[in-house]
């Protein structure tokens, strides 16, 4: 899978904790080796509400995000859409992100990442820490790993913000040996 010369992108979508976004971008372009930025802010696509499930739909989130990032001049970046509200699939009552790796595009949700909500321990770090590692495994998936059976790696599937917390920051061995076969992704340090 393709990460060198890959060109990352953040995307605010509504409320995203703006404060965190550049030390987002920071983190990622130091995980995965590659250059990354925070875009324009972008309203939450209206399409994506559900008004029976009162959440918003990660899939339609990824379309609008597979299109911008179509559209988008020079080459294609990987977008990762952040977002205040909360998301979910069908068959799931949450997720904390989806991505797909067709359209190159994630998006996470920091709405269950909030202590506060999570009734978890909280710091102030925390919430970076959580929209990391979320971003990270979302981003895993967008350059062709699936889950993994190892409940410390970072490509371990979420429950709760408690799985979230309990998995370390980067890949296991063999996650991080399919990701680069040539070697240029670092594990993140926690921050
Ligand atoms: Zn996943
Ligand atoms: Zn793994």
């Amino acid at each position: 899978m393709m990460i060198k010369n890959s060109r990352l992108l953040i995307i605010p979508l509504g409320e995203a904790g703006q404060s965190l976004l550049a030390g987002l971008a920071a983190s990622l372009a130091r995980v995965f080796g590659m250059e990354a930025g925070v875009g324009e802010q972008l309203p939450i696509p209206g399409a994506a509400w559900s008004r029976r499930r009162r959440q918003h739909s990660s899939g339609k989130v990824l379309t609008v995000l597979a299109r911008i990032a179509s559209a988008s001049s020079g080459p294609r970046p990987v977008l990762l859409g952040v977002t205040g509200v909360d998301l979910f699939t069908p068959g799931l009552n949450f997720v904390f992100g989806e991505a797909d790796p067709r359209g190159r595009v994630a998006v996470i949700s920091l709405a269950r990442l909030d202590s506060a909500q999570a009734g978890a321990p909280g710091g102030s770090g925390l919430l970076h820490e959580r929209a990391l590692k979320e971003a990270v495994h979302e981003l895993g998936h967008v350059f062709g790993l699936a889950h993994c059976g190892d409940p410390g790696c970072i490509m371990h599937f979420s429950n709760s913000v408690r799985d979230t917390d309990r998995k370390g920051p980067g890949f296991c061995p063999g996650c991080l040996a399919e990701l680069t076969p040539g070697g240029s992704v670092s594990s993140p340090d926690a921050q």
